[in-house]
């Protein structure tokens, strides 16, 4: 009897991680999809939902109601408690950093831009985020669980150091994590009583394709390319049954040196005509004959740009070169990768949101599997992404593992 009830209550446990993910994600709406989707009795789904509502981190409808869409019987609606814990969350970008309080679900409960230039020293804007983040956290009264970091650069693992952060002008290898786990102790984003402190780190299109993959335009894609350019540079992520691939040390899908134009412009990287210089936002403003002003993000800049395609024959040519560059890139990618999804961000999800066809056409006429079928390629749909996915990474382990976190 005893050695049952044991046995039971480690079932419980060890169910709490996925019925949190399950809950997190979106995919169990009700506690007989969480009993159908765990694969355990109604008396466990129930005991595990009702331990997750105990942890402050979900809400069980006390009454039972009729499912959304659902053929069977009535049952208890489960949701985040939108009064739950959070994690902080930041991105650094070279115009500066925005800063965010994201709860379970990825919903961003506060955020502060600020625009900064970002010196050489990484503790300068790290300790200005942390700043700015115990702000936010001062100002919601909320419980901070962790603390996620998104970069402009390949992060090495399990080291956390930036590789090569080329578009701030951090030293290549900068500590980032230890630096920005630093600033937020001393910032006092953790309360004594916080519980879970990770303090984690990531590339920016890591982030955002995570991010995505787990609520936005990536669900339920198996093989998921993500490409995207915010302010310089340009990134891409591959998210391969649910888990980001990054190569053996951090560094894979280094998408920006692409050449897409052997005669192009020199590289950063060495190379000539890198996807990097020759389709981010500063190479289309560039291309259109425009100088960028001082007014105004580069990814807002080339945004505006992008309206102005139907009046100006200069920026007309600038976006079809733009299509041209990016096209040729995506489809030396769906050749290598044959991804059954690509999802764009930043400038190239607003490209694909003014014209979605002639892109699509571009990379079907130059990839075998695009002719083939044609991979559906779709613009990016969560605000903030990046940032929601450094939470992603700041929560994970109390998505692993609930009761270890909170249970104290
Ligand atoms: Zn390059």
């Amino acid at each position: 009897m005893t050695q049952t009830r044991t046995s039971r209550l480690e079932r419980g446990r060890s169910a709490l991680g996925p019925a949190l993910e399950l809950i997190h994600t979106g995919r169990a709406p009700t506690r007989a999809v969480l009993t159908s989707r765990l694969g355990v009795t109604r008396a466990t789904a129930g005991a595990v939902a009702a331990e997750l509502e105990t942890l402050g981190l979900i809400t069980v409808d006390s009454r039972p109601g009729a499912a959304a869409g659902s053929q069977g019987r009535p049952s208890h609606r489960l949701s985040l408690d939108p009064e739950g814990p959070v994690v902080l969350a930041a991105q650094v970008h070279a115009d500066g950093f925005r800063v965010a309080l994201v709860g379970l679900g990825g919903r961003i409960v506060a955020t502060e831009p600020r625009r900064m230039t970002v010196p050489a020293d990484p503790a300068h804007v790290l300790g200005a985020v942390a700043d700015a983040g115990a702000e936010l956290l001062r100002e919601s009264g909320r419980r901070c669980l962790g603390a996620g970091l998104a970069v402009p650069s390949a992060v090495a693992e399990p080291e956390g150091t930036a590789l090569n952060p080329l578009h701030v002008a951090w030293p290549a290898g900068a500590p980032v994590r230890e630096i920005f786990g630093g600033c937020v102790a001393e910032a006092g984003v953790f309360r004594a009583e916080s519980g879970g402190t990770a303090v984690v780190a990531g590339n920016d299109v890591n982030l955002a394709a995570l991010a995505e993959h787990r609520h936005g335009a990536g669900r339920d894609a198996q093989d998921l390319l993500c490409v995207a350019t915010g302010h310089r540079g340009v990134g891409g992520a591959l998210v391969l049954g649910g888990r980001l691939h990054s190569g053996s040390s951090g560094l894979a899908l280094e998408v920006g040196h692409l050449t897409v134009h052997p005669e192009g412009r020199p590289c950063h990287c060495g190379g000539r005509g890198c996807l990097d210089v020759e389709a981010d936002p500063l190479a289309f403003l560039e291309a259109a004959g425009r100088e960028p002003g001082p007014e105004g993000s580069l990814l807002r800049q080339s945004q505006e740009l992008l309206a102005e395609e139907a009046s100006d024959p200069a920026v007309g040519e600038a976006v079809r070169l733009l299509t041209a560059r990016l096209g040729a890139g995506l489809a030396g990618l769906v050749n290598i990768l044959n991804p059954d999804r690509i999802i764009l961000g930043g400038l190239y999800g607003d490209l694909l949101r003014f014209d979605a066809e002639r892109l699509r056409a571009v990379v079907a006429d130059h990839s075998l599997w695009g002719r083939s079928g044609g991979v559906p390629i779709l613009p990016c749909t969560l605000d903030h992404n990046s940032l929601v996915g450094a939470a992603e990474l700041a929560w994970q382990p109390v998505l692993d593992d609930p009761l270890s976190v909170l249970g104290g």
